[in-house]
């Protein structure tokens, strides 16, 4: 190339959930049975689309509209009764022209952070979904800035690590909330959420948190939105039917904009997304048909409540299997389908194996376990082992070792196998 094409922060992108794909391909050509268990897509994974949603779907395909571009922000009649459902709670007032529509949630996350100012930086929680946390970190041309997580407190965001680092940093301007969370399962206390917003009104800074999750929630837990709490801060709350549904392969997702009118710079930073969109046209015009037919039918509650259940059933046992094991750190998942395992401080090193019987598997993942995390070893080894596949938590822009895996295998017997393999091959790795 003439000169460097290469922009500086093209080297914040990582996505492990979809990197780890590429071992355990080769660990699966050399012909061990893999067990997804890196991503959260719970139709990948078995669930079945109620009939009556497939229905609403086939309905509205049969309809001509749903072929057409639709409006640059979205169809109207989905964000009216968006606005309607979000001003019911009675907390924040929206109208449809503060919800922008895009092709899935992560496409709406690259343009929110893309399009501050180079220099403007947004506080994320690590451990990180490193959509968020990888395109603020490319829009800065830096590492992100991020707050502790702590498993040893529910992995609740540590609140004096937020004030202090919004504090000492000021080019922070606001701060990213995923709740309830990926990859920890947490769900947020009201405490938490206000202590989050009442940092942003003194430091006068917006917020977006990440709700794509706000509906799958067990355990007695409720979520609590960020509508609820926000009262005159700027913010954006995110959502989507990639999970809920679920119906990831929609790419649907949409921004809810709350008090532009209560901060010029905001509201003018609000219109260059909407400008940016519109260069773009609009957003996926099916799913957005099909949003109100689906949410307002009585059956969607119903389905929830039972859907739900069984998350619950799944993240109590796999938290019953591992609570007493001695080396890990493991939480309760609450919300969203994930858990997050940690290692204990010094609990890991790079002596550590499984056997692996297969003698290619073993070449293969003794030639890869060189110069790799500690965490990352512990699962290339279990993937060798066992085909289990998860994903290391350094790879979620964390230091703490660790893995996720998923609540999300339909199969009772095989999730059940799954947790009973984890523990024994936690076990079996760290007794040397
Ligand atoms: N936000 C969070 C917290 C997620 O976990 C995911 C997907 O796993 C997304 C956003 C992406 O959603 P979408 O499929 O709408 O792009």
């Amino acid at each position: 190339m003439r000169k460097n094409i290469v922009k500086p922060g093209a080297d914040e992108f990582h996505y492990e959930i979809r990197e780890i794909v590429a071992v355990a391909k080769e660990v699966e050509k050399k012909g061990l049975r893999v067990t997804w268990e890196n991503i959260g897509d719970p139709v990948a994974k078995g669930e079945r689309i109620p009939g009556w949603i497939k229905k609403i779907v086939h309905e509205t395909i049969m309809d001509d509209k749903s072929y057409a571009y639709s409006p640059t922000k979205g169809v109207d009649e989905t964000r009216e009764f968006i606005a309607e459902m979000t001003n019911k709670r009675g907390k924040v007032k929206i109208t449809k022209e503060d919800i922008i529509f895009f092709n899935g949630l992560g496409d709406a996350i690259s343009k929110v952070y893309g399009l501050l100012k180079k220099e403007a930086r947004m506080i994320g929680p690590t451990p990180a979904y490193t959509t968020h946390s990888s395109s603020e970190a490319a829009h800065a041309d830096s590492p992100p800035f991020t707050y502790i997580l702590d498993p040893k407190n529910n992995w609740y965001p540590d609140i004096e690590d937020l004030r202090n680092k919004v504090r000492y940093n000021p080019t922070i301007v606001g701060i990213i909330m995923i709740n309830p969370n990926n990859p920890t399962g947490a769900v947020y206390p009201l405490k938490i959420v206000k202590e989050i917003v009442k940092i942003a009104k003194e430091y006068d800074l917006f917020i977006t948190c990440d709700e794509i999750y706000t509906n799958i929630i067990y355990n007695k837990t409720t979520s609590i939105p960020l509508s609820d709490v926000i009262k005159e801060v700027p913010g954006i709350s995110m959502k989507g039917i990639s999970k809920e549904f679920p119906w990831p392969g929609a790419r649907c997702g949409w921004i809810e904009v709350y008090n532009q009118d209560k901060d010029p710079i905001f509201k003018r930073y609000i219109q260059s997304i909407i400008d940016d969109k519109m260069l773009e046209v609009c957003s996926t015009t099916l799913p957005q048909m099909v949003i109100p037919k689906v949410i307002s039918d009585p059956r969607y509650k119903e389905y929830h409540k039972e859907r739900n259940k069984i998350f619950e059933e799944r993240a109590n046992f796999a938290f019953d299997v591992l609570k007493d094991v001695n080396e890990i750190i493991v939480n309760r998942t609450n919300g969203a389908f994930y858990m997050s395992v940690i290692f204990k401080d010094g609990i890991l090193s790079d002596k550590q194996k499984l056997e692996i019987e297969d003698q290619a598997i073993k070449e293969y993942i003794e030639g890869i376990t060189k110069n790799v995390t500690l965490d990352k070893r512990f699962v290339y080894y279990l993937l060798g082992s066992t085909g289990i596949c998860v994903v290391p938590m350094t790879g979620f822009e964390s230091d703490l070792n660790g893995f996720r895996l998923t609540l999300l295998e339909t199969d009772k017997e095989k999730f059940e196998w799954t947790i009973k393999t984890l523990k024994e091959k936690i076990e079996e790795y760290t007794v040397t």
